[in-house]
């Protein structure tokens, strides 16, 4: 079994999306010494294969050097078996993008949809900066995946959604905006677990005959999870025990979504 453990450099971003409860305007941001302490301590934690998944707030926030250095190290680790990044990309620069090419940092960024309704649910202007950042990428031969959130506004516009994804052969995941851990402001958003639901039922009916245009990947991870009888996504086993989470200041908790929260470390 992999164990991932996510490295959460700091919880500043600076987007302003309307449903993140996830992201703090503060400065904080993980010293490099952090991830030194983050090697001693999976020296002798367990034998299982070990998946970096840094995520935020905004990860590279942190910035060429932290990375340059935290790759070179965290590879090193004896059972070390890959790294993947969360993030909108708008830091994302060409040395950024040589050096996850040279580590096969798996990225995915954030897209709720065509730009209308992107940039409703995240800002004006985040549609445009995401996109121009991702065609860089990919002419530099960086993959990135797709997160789409759906939101109890967004989900009157399923149809257009689905054909954008296809249209633009991009593969991705679904979230479901959900009720916020911190404050309220996300509640309005949250999709409900029926809508949820039945967008996934007839996404796949559709999905059918255009798997081979794009890739939705929490329909292939169900189908998945129904043959092995076993969740293949964190979101559909239970993760507890595979996953952890380290905060800026070293910090462990039980998920990325409980960083910040000290009843959680
Ligand atoms: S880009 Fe991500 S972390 Fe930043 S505000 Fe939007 S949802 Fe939150």
């Amino acid at each position: 079994m992999t164990f991932h453990v996510m490295i959460i450099p700091t919880l500043n971003c600076p987007s302003n999306c309307k449903y993140c409860w996830g992201s703090e305007n503060k400065k904080e941001m993980m010293d490099i010494e952090v991830i030194d302490q983050i090697l001693d301590w999976l020296g002798d934690f367990r034998d299982d294969k070990v998946h970096f998944t840094f995520h935020g707030g905004e990860p590279l926030l942190a910035g060429y050097d932290f990375y340059k250095e935290a790759l070179e190290k965290l590879s090193k680790l004896p059972n070390f078996e890959g790294f993947s990044l969360q993030s909108n990309i708008w830091l994302l620069t060409e040395e950024m993008i040589d050096l996850f090419v040279k580590y096969n940092v798996v990225v995915s960024t954030s897209i709720d949809g065509p730009k209308e309704i992107n940039d409703y649910q995240r800002g004006e202007g985040y549609f445009d900066k995401t996109m121009s950042k991702y065609e860089l990428a990919k002419s530099k031969g960086l993959i990135i995946n797709f997160v789409l959130t759906v939101t109890d506004y967004s989900k009157d516009f399923s149809d257009e959604l689905y054909e954008f994804f296809k249209g633009e052969k991009m593969n991705l995941k679904i979230h479901a905006a959900l009720p916020s851990l911190r404050g309220d402001n996300a509640d309005p958003w949250a999709l409900d677990q029926e809508e949820h639901g039945k967008l996934l039922v007839e996404w796949l009916d559709k999905y059918l005959y255009d798997l081979d245009k794009f890739t939705i990947m929490d329909l292939d991870h169900i189908c998945k999870s129904a043959l092995r009888r076993r969740g293949t996504l964190c979101t559909f086993a239970d993760c507890i025990g595979t996953t952890l989470a380290v905060g800026s200041d070293g910090s462990i908790y039980p998920c990325y979504r409980f960083v910040g929260m000290p009843e959680y470390v």
